[in-house]
């Protein structure tokens, strides 16, 4: 918004500027300029001039405080423009109170010069003003762009890391009962080498030869259980 009120308050000061220099280059080749045309383009020459220097004035106030970018610049095209007000403005009202013409109160050639001279820079240092305005503030609209491109790539890269990380937690589950069934297995294997190793010693060991159910270590712990086999006594 405030972007396209500098860019209109510059084509307004543009339209001060370029009617006026209408008028001039017709008279300086002595061009009769018809009244009716003269009226007009001094009727928006004035309303110009009025929207721009009191617009172009709230407007590079405004800006000079918002912005950092260009500060200094736009706080120098702010009192140029506060002093061109003065200057332009002070010996009208000094006039409508004595009731007097312009022309009146303005008696040297030097002083209608100035207010000449300033009436014509006025809306050339707003217009200067409120480009670097415009600019600076086009600047930050592609700064904020940037950003905000920044942004939606940071976005996008967490939602892929998210996706990622679900699927990793997924991989963690599977894997989770995978080495719960592995221990399982790891169990069994561990129980099934005991059996193994226990009946390995059992095949080691020496049976009695009358088959009491007594296992010997070996043949000679086997023959010594002879004197005690309950089997053999039995036989006797
Ligand atoms: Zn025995």
């Amino acid at each position: 918004m405030m972007r396209h009120l500098a860019f209109g308050l510059a084509v307004a000061a543009m339209a001060v500027t370029a009617s006026r220099l209408v008028i001039a280059y017709l008279e300086a080749d002595r061009v009769p300029i018809d009244r009716d045309w003269r009226v007009g383009l001094l009727t928006l020459t004035a309303v110009a001039t009025g929207v721009v220097v009191t617009g172009g004035l709230a407007y590079l106030a405004h800006a000079s405080a918002r912005r950092r970018r260009y500060r200094p610049l736009l706080v120098l095209c702010c009192g140029l423009v506060l002093v061109a007000a003065a200057v332009l403005l002070t010996p009208l009202l000094v006039g409508a109170l004595a009731g007097q013409h312009l022309s009146e109160v303005l008696v040297s050639s030097a002083w209608r010069w100035t207010w000449s001279a300033v009436a014509v820079l006025a809306p050339e240092v707003i217009a200067a003003g409120c480009m670097v305005a415009y600019a600076g503030a086009e600047h930050d609209l592609e700064q904020i762009e940037e950003l905000e491109q920044q942004l939606e790539q940071v976005a996008t890269e967490r939602n892929r890391r998210e996706s990622e990380l679900v699927q990793l937690r997924g991989e963690l589950v599977q894997l989770t009962e995978r080495a719960g069934e592995l221990d399982e297995l790891e169990q069994q294997l561990s129980e099934l080498r005991e059996h193994r190793a226990s009946t390995a010693s059992r095949a080691e060991q020496v049976e009695c030869r009358n088959g009491c159910g007594f296992f010997g270590a070996s043949s000679k712990a086997e023959a010594g259980h002879q004197r005690a086999c309950p089997a053999r006594e039995a036989a006797e």
